[in-house]
């Protein structure tokens, strides 16, 4: 190594390589200095995973090897179906998987009946399915409600 090239190093003024796998069984991309000074940096980790492959028929673990460097990795992907009612009577809805039978919920969905008048301020509205009554405010608009029909005069009279 030349004089000048030791002083650049020693100021931290590599002359980097292209980033490169640092061997064939590693992932880790480097660059390294050109003027064999030793000095080294990672750029990324690249791995390059085979397919993800299910642990067991009714499990919904997968594992899949990199061809590089043998590691392992874990994940879990379930095979969801469709949204349906978790019972007659509930309006919550549930996915179940097909391979584990994990079940989630994804959310509500009532029956509604239209609003109706409740009190001087509230309407109410009902639901088929679970009985629940939900309330809300009256949404005036030029003195009528827009969700229950009721006008201010029917009230105030
Ligand atoms: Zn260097
Ligand atoms: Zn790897
Ligand atoms: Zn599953
Ligand atoms: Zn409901
Ligand atoms: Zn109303």
């Amino acid at each position: 190594m030349s004089d000048a090239s030791e002083v650049l190093c020693a100021l931290n003024a590599h002359d980097w390589s292209e980033p490169q796998y640092e061997s064939d069984d590693s992932c880790l991309i480097v660059e390294f200095c050109k003027r064999g000074c030793g000095a080294i940096i990672e750029v990324e980790e690249k791995h390059e995973w085979n397919e993800a492959q299910y642990e067991s028929d009714k499990s919904c673990l997968q594992t899949r090897t990199c061809e590089r460097c043998k590691e392992e990795e874990e994940g879990e992907v379930h095979e969801w179906c469709d949204p349906e009612y978790e019972s007659e009577n509930s309006c919550q809805l549930v996915e179940i998987c097909k391979r584990c039978g994990d079940v989630q919920e994804t959310g509500e969905m009532h029956d509604w009946s239209d609003w109706e008048y409740a009190s001087e301020d509230e309407c109410v509205r009902h639901c088929y399915r679970c009985n629940e009554d939900e309330f809300q405010d009256h949404e005036w608009n030029n003195g009528i409600c827009e969700c229950c029909n009721t006008s201010l005069d029917e009230i105030e009279s």
